[in-house]
């Protein structure tokens, strides 16, 4: 946030030198303007990819911030094919406000939305907001007084939580997005920061053999596996969040196997590339999960004796680290 308006302070200012420059000589101020713009470029944090980031607000609070509560779903997560693309927080009839000020794009009904048969969001409405910034919010009562088209404050009541659409129980699933939807955000990332005391559970290794049966390879205590092919690997790992019985995604999984490089999955964007979303423009959703669970691909483990380091932080920095110690009987 705190870059953002530095960068939009800035393009004003470079207006303003500009408009002072054109009355020097054409040299002098080529100059001039490349020696204050050197200045002004320098001290910029960041990656600078969007010009403008509006500052953002929880669109529904529940229990006292930052202590936020029914926080059920958070972004990345496997929905079985693809990537949970938003953060869903529970309720039932609970006002939902704007992340910022923005102006409605798109808003609709079960009923009147002529692009049928696209009833997943249920009753829906998406907003612009300032810079390449969009949100939407999914499952919405249906609506009765709240705006249908115009300008939005972040005091406007923009709907109601409901389970309209493909919902499982009455809940706001909103989304943020940059680049005009081509790089869908971690809400997390860009809302003020809420209490998370939990750290990530990290339960066994997962090996589905050809056949369908499930090898559980647990933590801390040697095993014996015998491996006639390099089956992929999957880790039973969630966040349970500020209530404890909760299971969200985390923020960032690592692993190292042996001496390998260490491998990295971050859930901090998705962005379409390549003719597929990819998280942090990178792994397509195959390649992070797997039977509803996270990934760790083929590992090339060793004839012998193996360790597997694991690494998984939630977005408040919690960390939770294990190790695997397999004994490997490669047949392949
Ligand atoms: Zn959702």
């Amino acid at each position: 946030m705190y870059l953002k308006i530095e960068s939009c302070i800035m393009r004003t200012g470079i207006n303003i030198i500009r408009a002072n420059i054109h009355r020097l000589s054409p040299m002098a101020g080529a100059l001039l303007l490349s020696f204050i713009l050197g200045i002004l470029m320098l001290p910029l944090p960041g990656n600078g990819e969007t010009d403008v980031q509006p500052e953002f607000q929880w669109p529904l609070v529940k229990g006292e911030y930052p202590d936020l509560e029914y926080i059920t779903s958070t972004f990345g997560e496997s929905r079985i094919d693809h990537f949970h693309s938003g953060l869903d927080i529970a309720g039932n009839n609970d006002a939902i406000y704007p992340v910022a000020a923005g102006e409605i794009v798109f808003s609709r009904m079960h009923g009147d939305d002529p692009f049928h048969p696209m009833q997943g969001p249920g009753n829906y409405l998406f907003l612009h907001h300032e810079g390449d910034w969009w949100s939407g919010y999914y499952h919405l009562k249906a609506f009765d007084e709240e705006p249908r088209t115009g300008t939005v404050g972040p005091e406007t009541v923009i709907g109601h939580s409901s389970n309209s659409g493909h919902s499982g129980g009455p809940h706001l699933h909103f989304f943020m997005s940059t680049e005009y939807g081509q790089r869908i955000m971690n809400p997390l990332v860009l809302l003020p920061p809420v209490t998370d005391i939990h750290p990530p559970v990290i339960g066994p290794l997962v090996i589905v053999s050809t056949d369908e049966r499930r090898t559980h390879i647990q933590h801390s205590e040697t095993q014996n596996i015998r491996l006639t092919q390099p089956y992929p690997i999957q880790i039973q790992l969630h966040d349970p969040g500020l209530e404890a019985y909760t299971r969200r995604g985390v923020y960032i999984l690592e692993w190292q196997l042996n001496d390998e490089p260490a491998q990295t999955r971050r859930f901090d964007y998705i962005e379409f590339k390549n003719g597929d979303w990819r998280l942090h423009g990178e792994q397509a959703f195959d390649e992070v999960f797997r039977y509803n669970q996270y990934s760790l691909g083929e590992l090339n483990w060793l004839h012998g004796g193996n360790r597997l380091h694991v690494k998984a932080v939630d977005f408040n920095g919690n960390v939770t680290e294990v190790d695997y110690f397999v004994n490997v009987d490669r047949e392949y």
